[in-house]
């Protein structure tokens, strides 16, 4: 099957990073995305630590900006949901949703990271309708109403106090007894007069036929359930990599991320990893920005189009 060089699945801080080196350094190269360009960050207002940004940047403007740069570099970019690779004599052939087929000398998976979901009654049919995932999507949406957030970490915090601006009133739920947050978003989100904290605790049902009306919280010490009213609920429990459609194609750790070596090569020739998904990341832009250089340079060796000391 003929096709470009490369594949990269991903159109996050690290496929964008990757497809514009692997673009820069003469290789045909299609990046596919499922529809976020961006990633993870493609949802969040304010991001303080992009280089050269000392003022926040949106995820949104980011995104774009990075993808810009990849296709002025010559990067293809399509949409599309990648469901299989697969190995085709010294080529890997791409399957997608929707029967669509791509052909690869090399593959670079830079899937990154997917929200936990709470896995509670209510969560996946409620999901759009009061359930949501996007604070500064969704918070228009909730203007003047009642929101409950799931999770106590840095995410949980911006969100919350993005919801703030809207909302009438924000609980956060947690189940430790105090966020994990750093010490300067819990101050920034606790000064907001209509947010409370409730530590020790967790949600475990949503309420609601055509949209969510309340949710179900229980004290992790006694047992003990009450119902909140609530129009909205946003869960920020941590991430997980987006790697369980990859089945046994290449070694993962106990935590589904990707296992590779120093120049990210997983454990099957001309398949690299990059970004939040392979094991030892760090989970950050910046890293994974790192990442996609180093899974170019991989890449353009495997692909024999660099000289032997590049
Ligand atoms: C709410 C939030 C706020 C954050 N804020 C910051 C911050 O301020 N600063 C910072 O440094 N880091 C921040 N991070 C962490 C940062 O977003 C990640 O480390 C980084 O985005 C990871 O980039 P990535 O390219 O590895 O993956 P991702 O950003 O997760 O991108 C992966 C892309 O791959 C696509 N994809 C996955 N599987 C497939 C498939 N099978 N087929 C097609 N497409 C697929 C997804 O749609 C997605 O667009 C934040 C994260 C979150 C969740």
């Amino acid at each position: 099957m003929s096709g470009p060089d490369v594949v990269v699945v991903g159109a996050g801080m690290a496929g964008l990073t990757c497809a514009r080196e692997i673009a820069t350094g003469g290789a045909d190269v299609l990046l596919l995305d499922r529809g976020t360009v961006g990633g993870q960050v493609s949802t969040v207002d304010a991001i303080r630590n992009a280089p050269g940004h000392p003022v926040p940047i949106a995820g949104y403007d980011l995104g774009a900006l990075l993808m810009e740069q990849a296709e002025a570099a010559g990067a293809a970019v399509a949409l599309a949901d990648v469901t299989a690779v697969v190995p085709d004599g010294d080529r890997y052939r791409l399957h997608a949703d929707g029967g669509a087929e791509f052909g690869a000398t090399a593959v670079v998976l830079a899937g990154g990271s997917v929200r936990r979901r709470l896995g509670v009654p209510g969560e996946q049919q409620l999901t759009g309708r009061g359930v949501t995932r996007c604070a500064s999507c969704d918070g228009p949406l909730l203007r003047d109403l009642d929101v409950v957030v799931v999770g106590g970490g840095d995410s949980a915090m911006d969100e919350a106090a993005v919801l703030a601006g809207y909302a009438n009133r924000v609980l956060i739920v947690h189940h430790g007894p105090v966020p994990t947050a750093r010490d300067e978003l819990v101050a920034r989100t606790a000064a907001l007069p209509n947010v409370t904290f409730r530590a020790g605790a967790g949600v475990v049902a949503v309420d609601g036929a055509d949209r969510v009306r309340s949710v179900v919280v229980r004290d992790l010490g006694t047992g003990a359930e009450t119902e909140e009213p609530a129009d909205g609920l946003l869960v920020q429990i941590g991430l997980e990599p987006d790697t369980g459609w990859l089945a046994d194609l290449v070694r993962r750790d106990g935590t589904g991320r990707l296992v590779v070596d120093e120049d990210l090569t997983t454990s099957r020739p001309g398949i690299v990893a990059a970004g939040d998904l392979r094991t030892g990341s760090a989970a950050l832009l910046t890293d994974s920005a790192a990442d996609g250089g180093t899974a170019a340079r991989t890449v353009l060796r495997h692909l024999a189009r660099r000289p032997r000391w590049g």
